[in-house]
């Protein structure tokens, strides 16, 4: 009999909705990725980088104009100086990345904390580690980090803290007080490294600041922050990424990251290292660009009889559906819209360990045109 290294683990769910959408010809807002593409520029960057032969292998930490803009970019938009060479990798997609930082760090019986729900690739990365995950839920119905239960399982053989601001699924975005209370939190425990996904940094909204650990000395140095050039340019398929960390982690990470892939993909480290010098603007105006898709879907969804909180930031909205469908658990329901109202959305129940008691919540993505949008929002405002 072959033995399993992941026996609970099956298709994700985003592969299972994604599929189930195509399968009916429902409109897909469960898989996080926009229905448009990304800027013409940067798209023909690609093609004029192919055509000029940078098609070899990259340097295995990256090109070095990519980690130069992105070094641009930490120190304009949080203030911190950074070598390019010695804390700036850039990586085939930030699930890639967040992998070798735990293949990197986390040892046998070492144990990692992941806040639920939490993105789904944390604890199958954990388990190949040889870790042991230790779920703590986020408080409901706001999101939080309960800060006195981290507190209380924080020891010795804690390795690793995982956060993720602004939050997939809840949308819900950490302050500079939760950083600083998650400082003094670690202060005691010099083992534990800090993962960091913050690949919708630039997704927040209604004048929030991202409040990134790489502003945050005291946590950098212990940190590892993971980005995704995918959601800032809605070329989520082009799977690149990239992780900022302190030298002495910068080089565990590259330790394992040689050795799944040794580079990303060349063509596009050109074209995107071209297209952030061209237009460093895109980073800014990002913010209003999709607060407008959220205000355009929540204002259809009012209309509904879901209920909700606007997101303050990612591209998901998440959606109460007790008055619609209190029956049916958040799985049955994600299947129900889609095969029997053409809309496609993500169980939460999946992200956690746990799920609590009558969770009744979906996730929509609402990076989409307005016309996707519209179509869907009238669906949903049928039933
Ligand atoms: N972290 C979170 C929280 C995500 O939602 C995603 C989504 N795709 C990723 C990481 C992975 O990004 P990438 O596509 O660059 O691997
Ligand atoms: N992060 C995306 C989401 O949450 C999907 C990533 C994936 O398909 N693995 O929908």
């Amino acid at each position: 009999m072959m033995q399993s290294k992941l026996p609970a683990v099956g298709t994700t769910i985003f592969t299972t909705m994604s599929q189930l959408a195509a399968d009916t010809g429902a409109i897909n807002l469960s898989q996080g990725f926009p229905d448009f593409d990304g800027p013409a520029a940067l798209l023909s960057a690609v093609e004029r980088h192919v055509q000029a032969g940078h098609n070899q292998y990259a340097p295995m930490t990256g090109l070095p104009a990519l980690r130069e803009q992105v070094a641009d970019k930490v120190r304009r938009f949080y203030g911190r100086t950074l070598s390019a060479d010695l804390e700036v990798t850039i990586t085939p997609g930030a699930t890639q990345a967040i992998f070798c930082a735990i293949q990197a760090l986390v040892g046998r019986g070492d144990e990692v904390v992941i806040f639920d729900p939490c993105y789904d690739s944390y604890e199958p990365s954990v388990l190949l580690a040889g870790g042991t995950p230790v779920h703590l839920p986020l408080s409901q119905p706001e999101f939080a980090i309960d800060f006195d239960r981290l507190a209380a399982t924080l020891s010795a053989r804690t390795r690793m803290v995982i956060i993720n601001s602004p939050h997939n699924p809840s949308g819900a975005s950490l302050t500079r007080a939760d950083l600083h209370r998650l400082a003094e939190l670690l202060r005691p425990w010099p083992q534990i490294q800090l993962l960091s996904d913050e690949v919708y940094e630039h997704l927040i909204y209604d004048g929030r600041e991202h409040a990134s650990v790489l502003r945050h000395d005291e946590l950098y140095a212990r940190a590892l922050v993971v980005s995704s050039f995918g959601k800032t340019y809605h070329v989520t398929g082009w799977k690149t990424g990239y992780v900022v960390a302190p030298p002495a982690l910068s080089a565990e990470l590259r330790k394992v990251h040689q050795y799944v892939s040794f580079a990303g993909v060349t063509p596009l480290q050109w074209a995107l290292a071209d297209y952030m010098a061209a237009e460093p603007a895109h980073l800014n105006e990002l913010p209003a660009f999709y607060q407008a898709k959220r205000d355009f879907f929540c204002q259809g969804l009012a209309k509904s009889r879901f209920s909700f909180t606007p997101a303050a930031g990612t591209y998901f909205q998440l959606a109460d559906y007790s008055a619609i469908r209190p029956d049916l658990d958040d799985v049955q329901m994600a299947q129900w819209l889609t095969r029997e109202h053409g809309v496609a959305c993500i169980p939460i129940s999946v992200f956690y360990q746990r799920p609590p008691a009558g969770l009744r919540l979906v996730r929509f993505c609402f990076a989409k045109r307005e016309q996707t949008l519209d179509l869907a929002l009238e669906r949903l405002c049928r039933i």
